[in-house]
């Protein structure tokens, strides 16, 4: 039986290695963390269900009382809010999805994956990967040091933040985002308001462009973080997180929801998590998820991404086991950067202020909002909408017209 060896086992790693498990070949996923453990990314996006469900993993999760996540809510600094609604979309989609501790759903992911015939190795770093002809050797190490080899016919790097096989095979090459940093810790949640939108909460406060993110979920607890530029970051850190508490327990647009909440998970700071990839395949190995490209936070695609890209590659090295040929660039690289680069037309329309326009212009029309709901549902390779397919011009044409119609309204006022 032909071997499969996965390294990490986030959303990415559980995804591909559940699906190839499903097909019949033998896979092995080395994870350098013993499990649960805790990583950032916690709201997700109705086109990731299409994948965990694909890859056989979405029925045990359906019973685990995750927080239901019906849309997302984006604040302005006049205090006006724009909420989407998933079932308000344009693509046929779920039209729902989860907040999720990552914790529990990383570790339920893995239980899942498990019962789909997939073997876990905890607590072992990946070192070196030798791919020479038709032989795949990967080495890790144990906690105790001990190093051991194992052949492969086919590697599938999904070590996320660890980013392996960039860092060995040269392929890391620096984001064109700008460096940005994120605080971040969970609060006992017992102000919620309950109103509509409540399911994730993005608000933008300096001319920084730095923005909060409130979290709901199901056990009571919240995710509160902060993204800013490097320094800003690094400031709200300081101090046993001084700054970045008092930021979050008197925050007015919060209405005193963490005025006296405890931690119930200590803070954190992440910093310049953006980062890109040369390449993202190559004789015998593949990358997904976070070994690829991360962006940026601000509209929840890490692990839409991730999934999405786990279980396309592992479509792609079934068929290529299978003895049929496969061309990586067209149906993988290029499939992905899709839809990376239509959600970086968004992030970047986030920060020059081109989104905010379009969100906040009291004359919306539905249809285009139903269009913009669906990029932001995650489904960015759904190219018969016109925010995907026109996602380089279309932003700042719409933006521009936004203002010249307001113009034209201050003038006549
Ligand atoms: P990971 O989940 O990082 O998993 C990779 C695994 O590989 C880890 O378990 C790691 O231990 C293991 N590993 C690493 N090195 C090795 C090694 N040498 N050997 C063996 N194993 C190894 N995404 C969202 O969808 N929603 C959000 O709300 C969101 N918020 C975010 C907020 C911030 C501030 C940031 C920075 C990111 C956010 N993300 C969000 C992105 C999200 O964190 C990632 O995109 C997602 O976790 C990627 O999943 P993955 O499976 O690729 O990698």
């Amino acid at each position: 039986m032909k071997k499969i060896v996965v390294i990490g086992a986030g959303p990415a790693g559980a995804v591909a290695s559940s699906y190839l498990a499903k097909q019949g070949f033998e896979v092995i996923v080395l994870e350098k963390e013993g499990f649960p453990r805790f990583v950032i990314g916690e709201s997700l996006l109705p086109k990731c269900m299409d994948a965990l469900e694909e890859a056989g993993l979405m029925s045990p999760l359906l019973e685990k009382g995750y927080q239901k996540k019906m849309g997302a809510s984006y604040y302005n600094r006049a205090n006006q809010t724009c909420n989407f609604l998933f079932s308000q979309q344009f693509s046929k989609s779920w039209d729902w999805t989860w907040n999720v501790q990552r914790v529990n759903f990383d570790q339920d992911l893995v239980d899942a994956a498990q019962a789909n015939g997939v073997q876990f190795v905890f607590g072992c770093t990946v070192t070196a990967v030798e791919i020479e002809g038709e032989y795949r050797t990967v080495t890790y190490q144990s906690q105790d040091g001990k190093e051991t080899k194992i052949e492969a016919s086919f590697v599938i790097d999904a070590s996320g933040y660890g980013r392996v096989l960039p860092r060995l095979f040269d392929l890391d090459i620096p984001s064109v985002q700008k460096s940005r940093g994120a605080v971040f810790a969970h609060f006992v949640d017992q102000k919620r308001t309950g109103r509509e939108g409540d399911d994730i909460f993005i608000y933008p406060f300096d001319e920084k462009n730095s923005w909060i993110w409130v979290i709901p979920f199901s056990d009571g607890t919240a995710s509160v973080g902060i993204v800013s530029d490097m320094e800003d970051t690094k400031a709200r850190a300081a101090d046993d997180f001084a700054a970045y508490l008092k930021f979050v327990q008197s925050f007015e647009l919060l209405n005193g929801r963490f005025t006296e909440a405890a931690y119930q998970r200590d803070p954190t700071m992440i910093l310049g998590y953006s980062v890109g990839v040369k390449s993202m395949f190559g004789e015998g190995y593949v990358l997904c998820g976070n070994s690829t490209e991360f962006l940026d936070p601000v509209f929840s695609s890490g692990v839409t991404l991730a999934t999405v890209s786990g279980l396309q590659a592992a479509k792609l090295v079934e068929k290529e086991l299978n003895g049929e040929s496969v061309d990586w660039q067209k149906d993988y690289e290029d499939e992905m950067r899709y839809g990376i680069e239509v959600f970086r037309s968004y992030v970047d329309g986030w920060y020059n202020g081109e989104l905010q326009t379009i969100f906040f212009n009291p004359k919306i029309n539905p249809q285009i909002k139903a269009q913009i709901c669906s990029v932001l549902a995650g489904h960015v390779w759904d190219v018969s909408n016109p925010f995907v397919k026109k996602h380089k011009t279309i932003l700042s044409t719409l933006a521009k017209v936004i203002q010249i119609e307001n113009k034209g309204t201050e003038v006549k006022q």
